[in-house]
């Protein structure tokens, strides 16, 4: 079905007085809040009951955004949650296309009886929505909700609004530096700047909002950073112990894995960072040009993204995954 088909179809369904939930994916980040908070916002203001439920907790430096003091975390708040799940007419669910990165509220959305509408800007999508807006070829899910927002009623972008939307924009894109930027990204910024959005200030909360010991973190990271010779790959890790020695807390490696992208003639950048707690090691990709990333991550570490920036998983120990990526990378092609 084509996105504008699509989008009316949305514009129908959010005319009625519905009650409506809208869910990021699991360790959401600016896109995934942003674009549910805006989301939110514009559901508030046409008159349905509607609320942002998060699978679960997440970085500090998104706890300053419009609205987000009245997210739902699941984790701790998870019987409310699931009688607002129950009770949705309309279940919204934000920058993710597979149900179980939605985490423990899978199982819920699984059994509600509200219509699923998924808004998404990654490839592959699983297929599990009533309504499925996809666009892979976008760089956020919060240009999708302004351009869904703007087709329905462009007089309702609040201030707070297009804080939330250029939040998602900015990070999503690298700060629009990624290929996916468009000349209508920027387009979009700037009416957003227009209607309100604080662009130096939202630069100042997201960048300039970390701890020292993030910093230290960092300086680890950077330490550790390998090149897989003769292949223009690095690899960084992070042991669980390195990550108790700086006091990590939850956001404080994002960005980490870009850093191996600022090498001169490197393509492509991996960071494993162990986690005691889930037993796992998480992967994060990123790759310059031709690497699908995305490709490589749902082959051998169940995972998936975009071409240029996924992620995975591994459940063997820290060392053994590093020492099986590298063999992968020198054997694929
Ligand atoms: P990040 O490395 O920042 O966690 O994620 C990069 C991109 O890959 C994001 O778009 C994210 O949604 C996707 N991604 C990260 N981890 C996973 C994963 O385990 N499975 C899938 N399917 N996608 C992931
Ligand atoms: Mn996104």
């Amino acid at each position: 079905m084509n996105n504008k088909r699509l989008e009316s179809q949305i514009k129908e369904l959010i005319t009625d007085k519905s009650n409506s939930v809208i869910i990021p994916h699991k360790n959401p980040d600016g896109d995934a809040l942003g674009s549910c908070l805006a989301l939110n916002f514009f559901l508030l203001n046409k008159g349905l009951n509607s609320i942002v439920i998060s699978p679960n907790d997440y970085p500090s430096f998104l706890k300053w955004m419009p609205g987000e003091n009245r997210i739902l975390n699941f984790d701790n708040k998870s019987s409310e949650a699931i009688n607002r799940i129950e009770n949705a007419d309309l279940i919204f669910t934000l920058d993710f296309n597979d149900l179980s990165r939605s985490g423990n509220i899978c199982d819920e959305i699984k059994t509600a009886k509200g219509q699923i509408i998924m808004i998404d800007h990654h490839e592959k999508s699983k297929k599990y929505a009533d309504f499925e807006l996809s666009q892979p070829e976008m760089g956020s899910t919060c240009e999708m909700i302004y351009n869904l927002i703007e087709y329905i009623d462009p007089e309702a972008i609040t201030s707070d609004i297009a804080s939330c939307l250029y939040t998602g924009i900015m990070t999503d894109t690298g700060s629009f530096r990624f290929p996916s930027t468009s000349a209508k990204t920027h387009h979009i910024i700037s009416k957003l700047i227009e209607k309100g959005a604080n662009n130096s200030k939202i630069h100042e909360n997201i960048y300039d909002n970390f701890s020292y010991s993030r910093l230290k973190l960092l300086g680890v990271a950077l330490k550790n950073i390998e090149k897989i010779d003769p292949l223009p790959y690095v690899v960084i890790t992070l042991s669980q112990i390195e990550l108790d020695d700086c006091s990590f807390k939850k956001g404080d490696t994002e960005g980490f894995v870009n850093y191996g992208l600022s090498i001169k003639g490197i393509d492509l950048s991996i960071i494993l960072i162990e986690s005691k707690e889930d037993n796992i090691i998480k992967m994060s990709l990123r790759s310059k040009g031709d690497f699908s990333v995305n490709v490589f991550a749902e082959k051998y570490f169940n995972g998936g993204g975009h071409h240029n920036a996924a992620g995975g998983v591994s459940r063997e120990t820290l060392v053994k995954t590093k020492k099986k990526l590298i063999s992968l990378l020198k054997s694929y092609n």
